[in-house]
């Protein structure tokens, strides 16, 4: 019996071959073969992108995709491409873009049920944080979202835009001087696209009832409070009584010590 690398290269070429490959394809195409359903996946995101496409001003530059089925790739990204990075991939022209690049393996994998954390600072809002997901389809529409956020954010500040038309509304983007990758600008637009495909839990505070100056501070957050919902009702009040609580502890254990 051949040993497993080569058994497994083997019937890798046998697929390839029963695909119509060759030799000059990628190790992208050969992990889409072992996955049956990929193609359906592939479809969905870029059902979705086109969808976002449509909800945007018609001046809004095309929204590159790439699907990467490669297993240890881990990271999504999202953004606005320089020309280069885009044609040493794919045989692209020149040009300078939006774009999202998706590990599609990995919504397989860790992400198929159950819930797709957010960033930290994110995590415990209605319609940016914390998602529960019930199948690889539903994950790959939430880190869509999540990636074409940042390619909107991006190419909105190329454009030195304040605002930007989306499914009909207008929202406002802050402009920064240094924003935050997954800051107030970040934040409107991936609340905007959540809330459109339906991927918001009602049930907790969500950022879009939270004013600009509010959301300063959450971009800001080096610790999330322990209760968001508490704070977000009277951020000074919970401040206040959380600096008391805890001075409130000290003494206690001065005291203990004193003992
Ligand atoms: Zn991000």
């Amino acid at each position: 019996m051949k040993s497993y690398p080569a058994q497994l290269m083997e019937n890798l070429n046998a697929r390839k071959r029963a695909a119509g490959l060759t030799s000059a394809h990628t190790t992208v195409d050969i992990a889409r073969l072992e996955i049956p359903e990929s193609e359906q996946l592939d479809a969905l995101a870029r059902e979705t992108v086109h969808t976002i496409q449509q909800g945007l001003p018609k001046s809004f530059p095309e929204i590159y995709v790439k699907l990467d089925w490669v297993p240890w790739r881990t990271w999504s990204r999202g953004g606005r491409y320089q020309g280069e990075w885009r044609s040493r991939l794919n045989d692209h022209e020149m040009t300078t873009g939006p774009g999202i690049n998706l590990a599609m393996h990995r919504r397989l994998r860790n992400a198929a049920v159950g819930t797709v954390a957010e960033y930290k600072h994110l995590s415990k809002f209605g319609d940016v944080g914390d998602f529960h997901v019930d199948g690889p389809e539903d994950s790959v529409v939430l880190v869509v979202l999540h990636e074409v956020a940042h390619a909107i954010d991006h190419t909105s500040q190329a454009q030195k835009a304040a605002s930007i038309s989306l499914f009909g509304n207008r929202l406002v983007l802050p402009q920064r001087s240094e924003p935050k990758p997954h800051g107030i600008r970040f934040i409107r637009i991936y609340s905007a696209l959540r809330t459109e495909f339906d991927r918001v839990d009602n049930s907790r505070t969500l950022t879009s009832d939270l004013a600009d100056e509010l959301l300063d501070r959450v971009e800001r957050w080096s610790r999330v409070p322990d209760d968001v919902d508490e704070w977000a009702k009277d951020p000074l009040r919970y401040t206040r009584e959380r600096r008391r609580r805890k001075q409130k502890t000290r003494r206690e254990q001065t005291r203990g010590d004193a003992l």
